[in-house]
């Protein structure tokens, strides 16, 4: 069964918030349900992207800071945190924010110091396609993606009709 979040411990050193995991996790794991506790239409420095439209406060996952070379994924279609790979008890978990968010309202400079790490983390649409290509998305974010492509082969003909 889909464990609780009693497993999660919540970090914070010099102001700085990170995710703790009180127990290992096999790679694919169910981790917890992503809780959505108050579903917006506009995103904040707290809230997840789970549709085109909709954000949600996930409460203590909203602890989780991002990485390039992330542990977790979040399921945004089943609502559930997974494990992207093997996870020791007493490691900081994170996601790959433009993994869920197409356009941030608080882009940051990463630090995370992998070596894809893409630097400016500013949500999905900021990034190439063969960034993007390299991570798990979200379905909402994979779809704005075709949407766009295809967007620009239409007008990319258009200018051609010319
Ligand atoms: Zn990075």
């Amino acid at each position: 069964m889909v464990s609780t979040m009693e497993t999660l411990t919540i970090r914070t050193e010099n102001k700085f918030r990170t995710l703790v995991t009180k127990q290992s996790y096999k790679k694919g794991e169910v981790i917890c349900a992503m809780p959505s506790e108050n579903i917006v239409d506009k995103p904040t420095r707290f809230t997840v992207q789970i549709a085109k439209d909709k954000h949600t406060h996930v409460g203590k996952l909203a602890a989780l800071n991002h990485s390039c070379d992330p542990n977790v994924i979040l399921d945004t279609e089943n609502m559930l945190m997974i494990a992207r790979r093997d996870i020791e008890k007493g490691e900081e978990l994170s996601f790959f924010y433009p993994a869920t968010e197409w356009e941030m309202q608080a882009p940051f400079i990463c630090l995370c110091g992998s070596t894809n790490c893409i630097q400016v983390v500013a949500g999905a649409r900021f990034l190439p396609l063969s960034t993007l290509e390299s991570h798990y998305l979200s379905k909402h974010v994979r779809e704005t993606v075709i949407e766009l492509l295809e967007n620009t082969e239409l007008h990319l003909k258009k200018l051609q009709e010319l």
